[in-house]
C-alpha cells in the first residue's frame, strides 16, 4: 500500500505527516510518498523524510499511484482525481458542493473533524489537538497586543492591577486559554452554555459565570447546540456586564455546521476600555462579535478585534506533529497488521467520519446540511 503526503495550499504552513511519523508506517511495510517540499514550512526538509524511509515524488505521481492521500485542507484536490481515499479536515458541513463533487469522483473521504467526540476517538481528535494550540496562541497574541501587563505588580514606582480576561466558550481552546492566561497572572471569567464545564473552569482557576436556561446539549455528542432567543437575550445581558470590565476577550464559541453565535455586540465593544483586545477564533464561521472580520484586524473605538481561526498554523512544527499522530492513529484503525486496507463501516469511528463513498455522500448530517 502507498500512502501519499501532499503539499498543502500556499496559505497553510502545516503538513499532514512529519518525518517522525513516516517511520512508523514504513516499519509496517507501508510505502510513504511525500510531495517535494511538503514539509518546508514545518521546518522539515525532503532529506528528513527520506532518512525515515519516505520517497520524494511529484504531485502527479502521488495522485496517480497512492492508495491513500493525506492532506489537511481539501482546497486543491483536482477534479480529475478518481477512486482514491482522502483523509483530512474538510469541514464538510460547510462544503456541501465539494463533497458532492468528490462523491461523483468516486472518492472515499474521511474528514477527521467529524469523528465522534468519544473516549476511543481522543487519540485521533484533530479538533482537540489543533484547538489546544489555538487557545494557547490566542492568549499569547492578546498579551503581545495589550498595552499593559497581564500579572499584578507592586513596585516602588506604583502598583499594576492584573489584566481581566473574559473567555467565551470553554471547549478545548477555551480551557487552554484559561490555563495560559492564569499562568501569565491574569484574572479570568468564563461563559459557556454547557453547565457541565463549570468544574473544569474552576479547577483551572477561572470564574464560571452561570446563565440559567441553556438548551440541553447532552444528546449532541459533546457539541454545543443552538440556544433559544430568550436564553441568548439573558446571556447577552450578563456578558455585557463582563465585557465592560474586561481588558481582553478571547471568543471561541462555535456550533458545528452553523454560523457562530454573536455574543459581543458593537455597543458592548464601545463600552470597553481603550487599548482592550478581542481575539476571535470563531472568525471562520462568522465570529462571535458584530465587528469580527475573518483573517483581518479591525480597530474600533480604541479596541482591537483580531479575527483569526488559523492560529494552529502559527505553530506549524507542533501542530503538524500532533496532527500527524492523530492521522497515524486513524490509519491504524483502517489498516491491518499486514498493511492491507480494512474499512470496517460497522465501527462508529470509521463510519462517523466517512463523508463520501460509492459515489454518494453517506454521512447523514452532511447529507442534511444542504
Ligand atoms: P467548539 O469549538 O465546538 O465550541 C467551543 C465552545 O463554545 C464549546 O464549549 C461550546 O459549548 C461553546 N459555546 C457554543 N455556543 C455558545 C454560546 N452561545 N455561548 C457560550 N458558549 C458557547 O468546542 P470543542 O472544543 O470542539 O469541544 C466540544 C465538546 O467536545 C466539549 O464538550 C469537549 O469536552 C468535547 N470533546 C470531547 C472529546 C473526546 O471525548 N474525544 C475531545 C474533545 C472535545
Amino acid at each position: 500500500m502507498i500512502v501519499g503526503v501532499l503539499k498543502e495550499p500556499l496559505f497553510e504552513s502545516r503538513v499532514s505527516l512529519l518525518p517522525e511519523s513516516v517511520a512508523t508506517l514504513v516499519k509496517k511495510n507501508i510505502q510513504v510518498w511525500v510531495e517535494a517540499k511538503a514539509g518546508d514550512k514545518s521546518f522539515c526538509t525532503d532529506d528528513d523524510y527520506t532518512k525515515q524511509g519516505a520517497l520524494i515524488k511529484t504531485r502527479e505521481e502521488i495522485f496517480n499511484q497512492s492508495d491513500i492521500l493525506l492532506v489537511i485542507n481539501g482546497d486543491e484536490i483536482p477534479s480529475s482525481l478518481k477512486n482514491k481515499i482522502l483523509i483530512g479536515v474538510f469541514q464538510p458541513l460547510y462544503q456541501h458542493q465539494r463533497m458532492q463533487d468528490w462523491a461523483a469522483q468516486q472518492i472515499t473521504s474521511f474528514s477527521l473533524d467529524m469523528l465522534p467526540r468519544t473516549t476511543r476517538a481522543q487519540s485521533m481528535d484533530v479538533l482537540s489537538s489543533q484547538a489546544n494550540i489555538a487557545g494557547y496562541k490566542a492568549v499569547l497574541l492578546a498579551a503581545d497586543m495589550f498595552p499593559r501587563y497581564f500579572p499584578m505588580f507592586i513596585t516602588a514606582a506604583g502598583s499594576i492591577p492584573p489584566a481581566k480576561l473574559l473567555i467565551l466558550g470553554a471547549g478545548v481552546a477555551g480551557l487552554q486559554a484559561i490555563a495560559t492566561a492564569k499562568r501569565l497572572g491574569a484574572v479570568v471569567e468564563v461563559f459557556d452554555t454547557r453547565p457541565q464545564v463549570k468544574e473544569e473552569v474552576m479547577s483551572l482557576g477561572g470564574k464560571f459565570v452561570e446563565v440559567e436556561g441553556a438548551a440541553d446539549a447532552s444528546a449532541a455528542g459533546g457539541y454545543a447546540v443552538e440556544q433559544t432567543e430568550e436564553f441568548l437575550q439573558k446571556q447577552k445581558a450578563k456578558i455585557a456586564e463582563s465585557v465592560a470590565k474586561a481588558d481582553i476577550v478571547i471568543s471561541t464559541a462555535q456550533i458545528p455546521g452553523k454560523k457562530a453565535p454573536i455574543l459581543v455586540t458593537q455597543a458592548m465593544i464601545e463600552s470597553m476600555k481603550k487599548g482592550s483586545v478581542i481575539i476571535d477564533i470563531a472568525a471562520a464561521t462568522g465570529g462571535n462579535t458584530d465587528l469580527t472580520k475573518n483573517n483581518e484586524t479591525v480597530h474600533h473605538h480604541g479596541v482591537t478585534i483580531v479575527g483569526n481561526s488559523s492560529l494552529p498554523a502559527s505553530m506549524p512544527s507542533d501542530a503538524s506533529k500532533l496532527y500527524g499522530k492523530n492521522v497515524l492513529n486513524f490509519l491504524q484503525l483502517i489498516t491491518t497488521k499486514e498493511a492491507a486496507l480494512h474499512l470496517n463501516f460497522d465501527d462508529d469511528l470509521v463510519k462517523g467520519c466517512c463523508i463520501t463513498r460509492d459515489g454518494q455522500i453517506i454521512h447523514e448530517r452532511v447529507k442534511n446540511a444542504n
